[in-house]
């Protein structure tokens, strides 16, 4: 699986214990995040990020080329509804073009639990062949 980590300032912390409590499981995907993030999370686990750009500078553009081309299979993107956003626009394109390729997202840690549950129990194989979900 080919997974994207993206967490505003103010849950950059929330991300790291996240990822920290996940390492077993995400070591076995290929792991993408946007600049800052990517850091943080390698500075306190042993995990291999492919970082792109800080957010604000379009690494949130990145991740969403990537999307739209059908090459990435899970975003755990841990947003703050609470404070103002430089590049909001792009915030929102990355969640709009999730909708339009029907990429699993995670806005936030209860969600992404589920969801990381659900790869470990293999209930995203769907997205290897790059079909529908199964109903
Ligand atoms: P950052 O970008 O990880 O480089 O801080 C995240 C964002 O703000 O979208």
């Amino acid at each position: 699986m080919r997974i994207a980590f993206i967490a505003h300032d103010q849950k950059k912390t929330d991300m790291v214990n996240f990822v920290t409590a996940y390492e077993q499981i995400f070591k076995k995907h290929k792991l993408y995040s946007t600049g800052t993030t990517g850091k943080r999370i390698m500075e306190a686990t042993s995990l291999t990020i492919n970082r792109f750009l800080s957010g604000p500078y379009g690494g949130d553009q990145q991740i969403g080329a990537l999307i739209a081309e059908d090459k990435m299979d899970l975003i755990i993107f841990f947003r703050d509804p609470l404070t103002a956003q430089p590049h909001e626009p792009d915030v929102s394109a990355l969640l709009r073009l999730c909708d339009v390729h029907s990429i699993p997202l995670a806005t936030n840690m209860a969600t992404a639990e589920v969801l990381v549950k659900g790869i470990e129990r293999g209930e995203l194989e769907w997205r290897k062949e790059n079909l529908s979900p199964k109903a």
